[in-house]
């Protein structure tokens, strides 16, 4: 998908294709070096996280496996409800697993707060994330997040795997809707 597909719909461009890869690189380069001799299990967190899984996973080096959880906080709208549920859960026994959830985006820090608990309490070794996208303005809780790809305005935003009730997912950059989209 190309910008002039969606053109009418978007106010702008926050974050290009370009960009994105660039920061992947180096928070690749940064896990590689902080996971040296171990197997990580990469955990997606469907379905905004689809992109960030097989970009940042094909720029990692060493043994890897990938597991995948749906979780439900937000319905189509545009705000966090609190409420967790889990619409898939993982696959993996996370005994003595060194985990590290790969997420599109921490808004509230609600969802990831709850996940990493919940994590937690399946005796890993570690639990950590990789986030591409923060909006600290908008924390309401405290979330200890090891990689951060880009801390951003408190906008909704879409794009790269992120969507407004199911679309845009597909867009390569990261963009913020016009106006009229949401009335
Ligand atoms: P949180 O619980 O941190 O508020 O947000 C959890 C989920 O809400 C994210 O994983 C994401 O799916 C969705 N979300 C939060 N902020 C945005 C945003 O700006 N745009 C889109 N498309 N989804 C968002
Ligand atoms: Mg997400
Ligand atoms: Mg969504």
């Amino acid at each position: 998908m190309d910008k002039s597909d969606v053109a009418g719909d978007l106010a702008d461009i926050l974050i290009t294709e370009e960009q994105i890869g660039t920061r992947l690189d180096e928070m690749a380069a940064q896990i590689d070096a902080d996971y040296a001799g171990k197997d990580v299990l990469l955990v997606g967190v469907l379905k905004g996280a689809v992109m960030v899984m097989a970009d940042l996973s094909r720029r990692l080096h060493h043994p890897l496996e990938m597991d995948w959880m749906a979780v439900s906080s937000y319905g189509s709208g545009t705000k966090s409800s609190g409420v967790v549920r889990i619409l898939k859960d993982l696959d993996t026994d996370l005994s003595g697993r060194d985990v590290l959830i790969a997420e599109d985006i921490i808004d509230s820090g609600l969802t990831l707060s709850w996940l990493v608990q919940n994590l937690r309490s399946r005796g890993p070794a570690s639990v950590e994330i990789a986030t591409l996208l923060r909006k600290p303005d908008a924390a309401k809780v405290d979330v200890d997040v090891r990689y951060v790809g880009f801390d951003i305005p408190n906008e909704f935003v879409v794009g790269y795997g992120l969507d407004y009730a199911e679309k845009y997912r597909n867009l390569p950059f990261i963009g913020t809707l016009a106006p009229h989209v949401y009335s």
